[in-house]
């Protein structure tokens, strides 16, 4: 996306639209059990959703309305499934990143979090950023940094490097410890100081270890 380009009126107000109708818990869970364009009646989608039937087909008659949801009749059976649209795209990533962070709910107790070291310095070709499914990859003047907060250890970043920069902690080379240091500095610094900090610290690395990292075509 192109931060620089205006986006429309009618778009902004049909992503509006969107949010309030997935700003209910209610209509969100249906919605999300009827990703992976299934196709379910009120009975199951009652259920999955954890609504009476009746506050369901309440839930369902406004999504149809929106556009957001279609139904059949298939023999006595009602079946409803997902239209396309911004309704079911910002549900799509809103439940992919809850259902990474769900499976990975003991982070607060792992000890491991991914770390990008030395290689990365001046290289910056953001293919992590790329496959990261919780945007927790930050770029800084000379490096890019995990936030060791949000990420949830997927490992889907490590492969993608072109420089092998990427590291779980635990299997960090020790002679990049100070990487450690450098990619908590994310969660650590004050807020404001951030950039700076970071941006320092790399700086410094670089000039006392005479980093001088080849550009990659
Ligand atoms: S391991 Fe890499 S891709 Fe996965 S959440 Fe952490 S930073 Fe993102
Ligand atoms: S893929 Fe590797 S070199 Fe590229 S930005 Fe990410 S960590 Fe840096």
């Amino acid at each position: 996306m192109n931060p620089d380009q205006p986006v429309r009126q009618s778009e902004l107000e049909r992503l509006v639209t969107a949010f309030r109708l997935l700003a209910d818990p209610g209509r969100l869970r249906l919605v999300a059990a009827l990703l992976e364009d299934r196709e379910l009646p009120v009975r199951a989608l009652s259920r999955a959703a954890a609504l009476s039937e009746t506050a369901t087909s309440q839930q369902l008659r406004v999504l149809r309305e929106a556009g957001v949801v279609r139904r059949r009749r298939l023999g006595r059976q009602i079946l409803y499934r997902l239209n396309g649209g911004d309704a079911r795209a910002l549900a799509r990533t809103g439940i992919t990143r809850a259902a990474f962070r769900s499976s990975y709910s003991t982070r607060k107790d792992a000890t491991v979090t991914y770390i990008i070291a030395e290689p990365c310095i001046d290289i910056k070709d953001k293919s992590c950023v790329d496959v990261c499914p919780v945007d927790c990859i930050h770029e800084f003047d000379r490096i890019l940094v995990i936030d060791p907060e949000e990420c949830i250890d997927c490992g889907a970043c490590e492969p993608e490097c072109p420089v092998e920069a990427i590291f779980p902690e635990d299997a960090l080379p020790d002679k990049w410890e100070p990487f450690v240091k450098i990619n908590y500095a994310y969660r650590d610094a004050t807020d404001g100081d951030t950039a700076d900090v970071i941006n320092r610290l790399v700086d410094d690395y670089a000039r006392e270890h005479n980093v001088q990292n080849e550009p990659i075509n």
